[in-house]
């Protein structure tokens, strides 16, 4: 069974992208970046595993699969203080990793 773990912000700008949203951009291994990053900043690969970025699948939220979606949404938050290479306005105090 292939499940997503849906992340809630884009890694690089800490941007809020929720499980609903199309503007998430996610590499083969989930890393998860917003749609302007991916295009400006990442040129659509991954910083992490230079992999290709695709579009994030928008996850169904109604119904009884719905629900059990929910359950799988991470709300992990992980932010990649280095993943944003050109623009380096993310020193090391912004590099905040989430512990679960
Ligand atoms: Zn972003
Ligand atoms: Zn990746």
């Amino acid at each position: 069974m292939f499940l997503l773990d849906l992340r809630p912000n884009c890694e690089c700008c800490n941007k809020d992208l929720p499980s609903e949203t199309h503007d998430a951009m996610i590499c083969k291994y989930e890393c998860t970046f917003c749609r302007d990053c991916a295009d400006n900043r990442l040129n659509g690969i991954c910083p992490n595993c230079l992999r290709n970025l695709t579009q994030r699948l928008v996850r169904p939220l109604a119904g009884p699969a719905g629900e059990l979606a929910k359950h799988l949404v991470s709300t992990k938050r992980v932010l990649k203080g280095s993943g944003c290479l050109e623009n380096n306005m993310y020193s090391q105090e912004r590099l905040i990793r989430a512990e679960t």
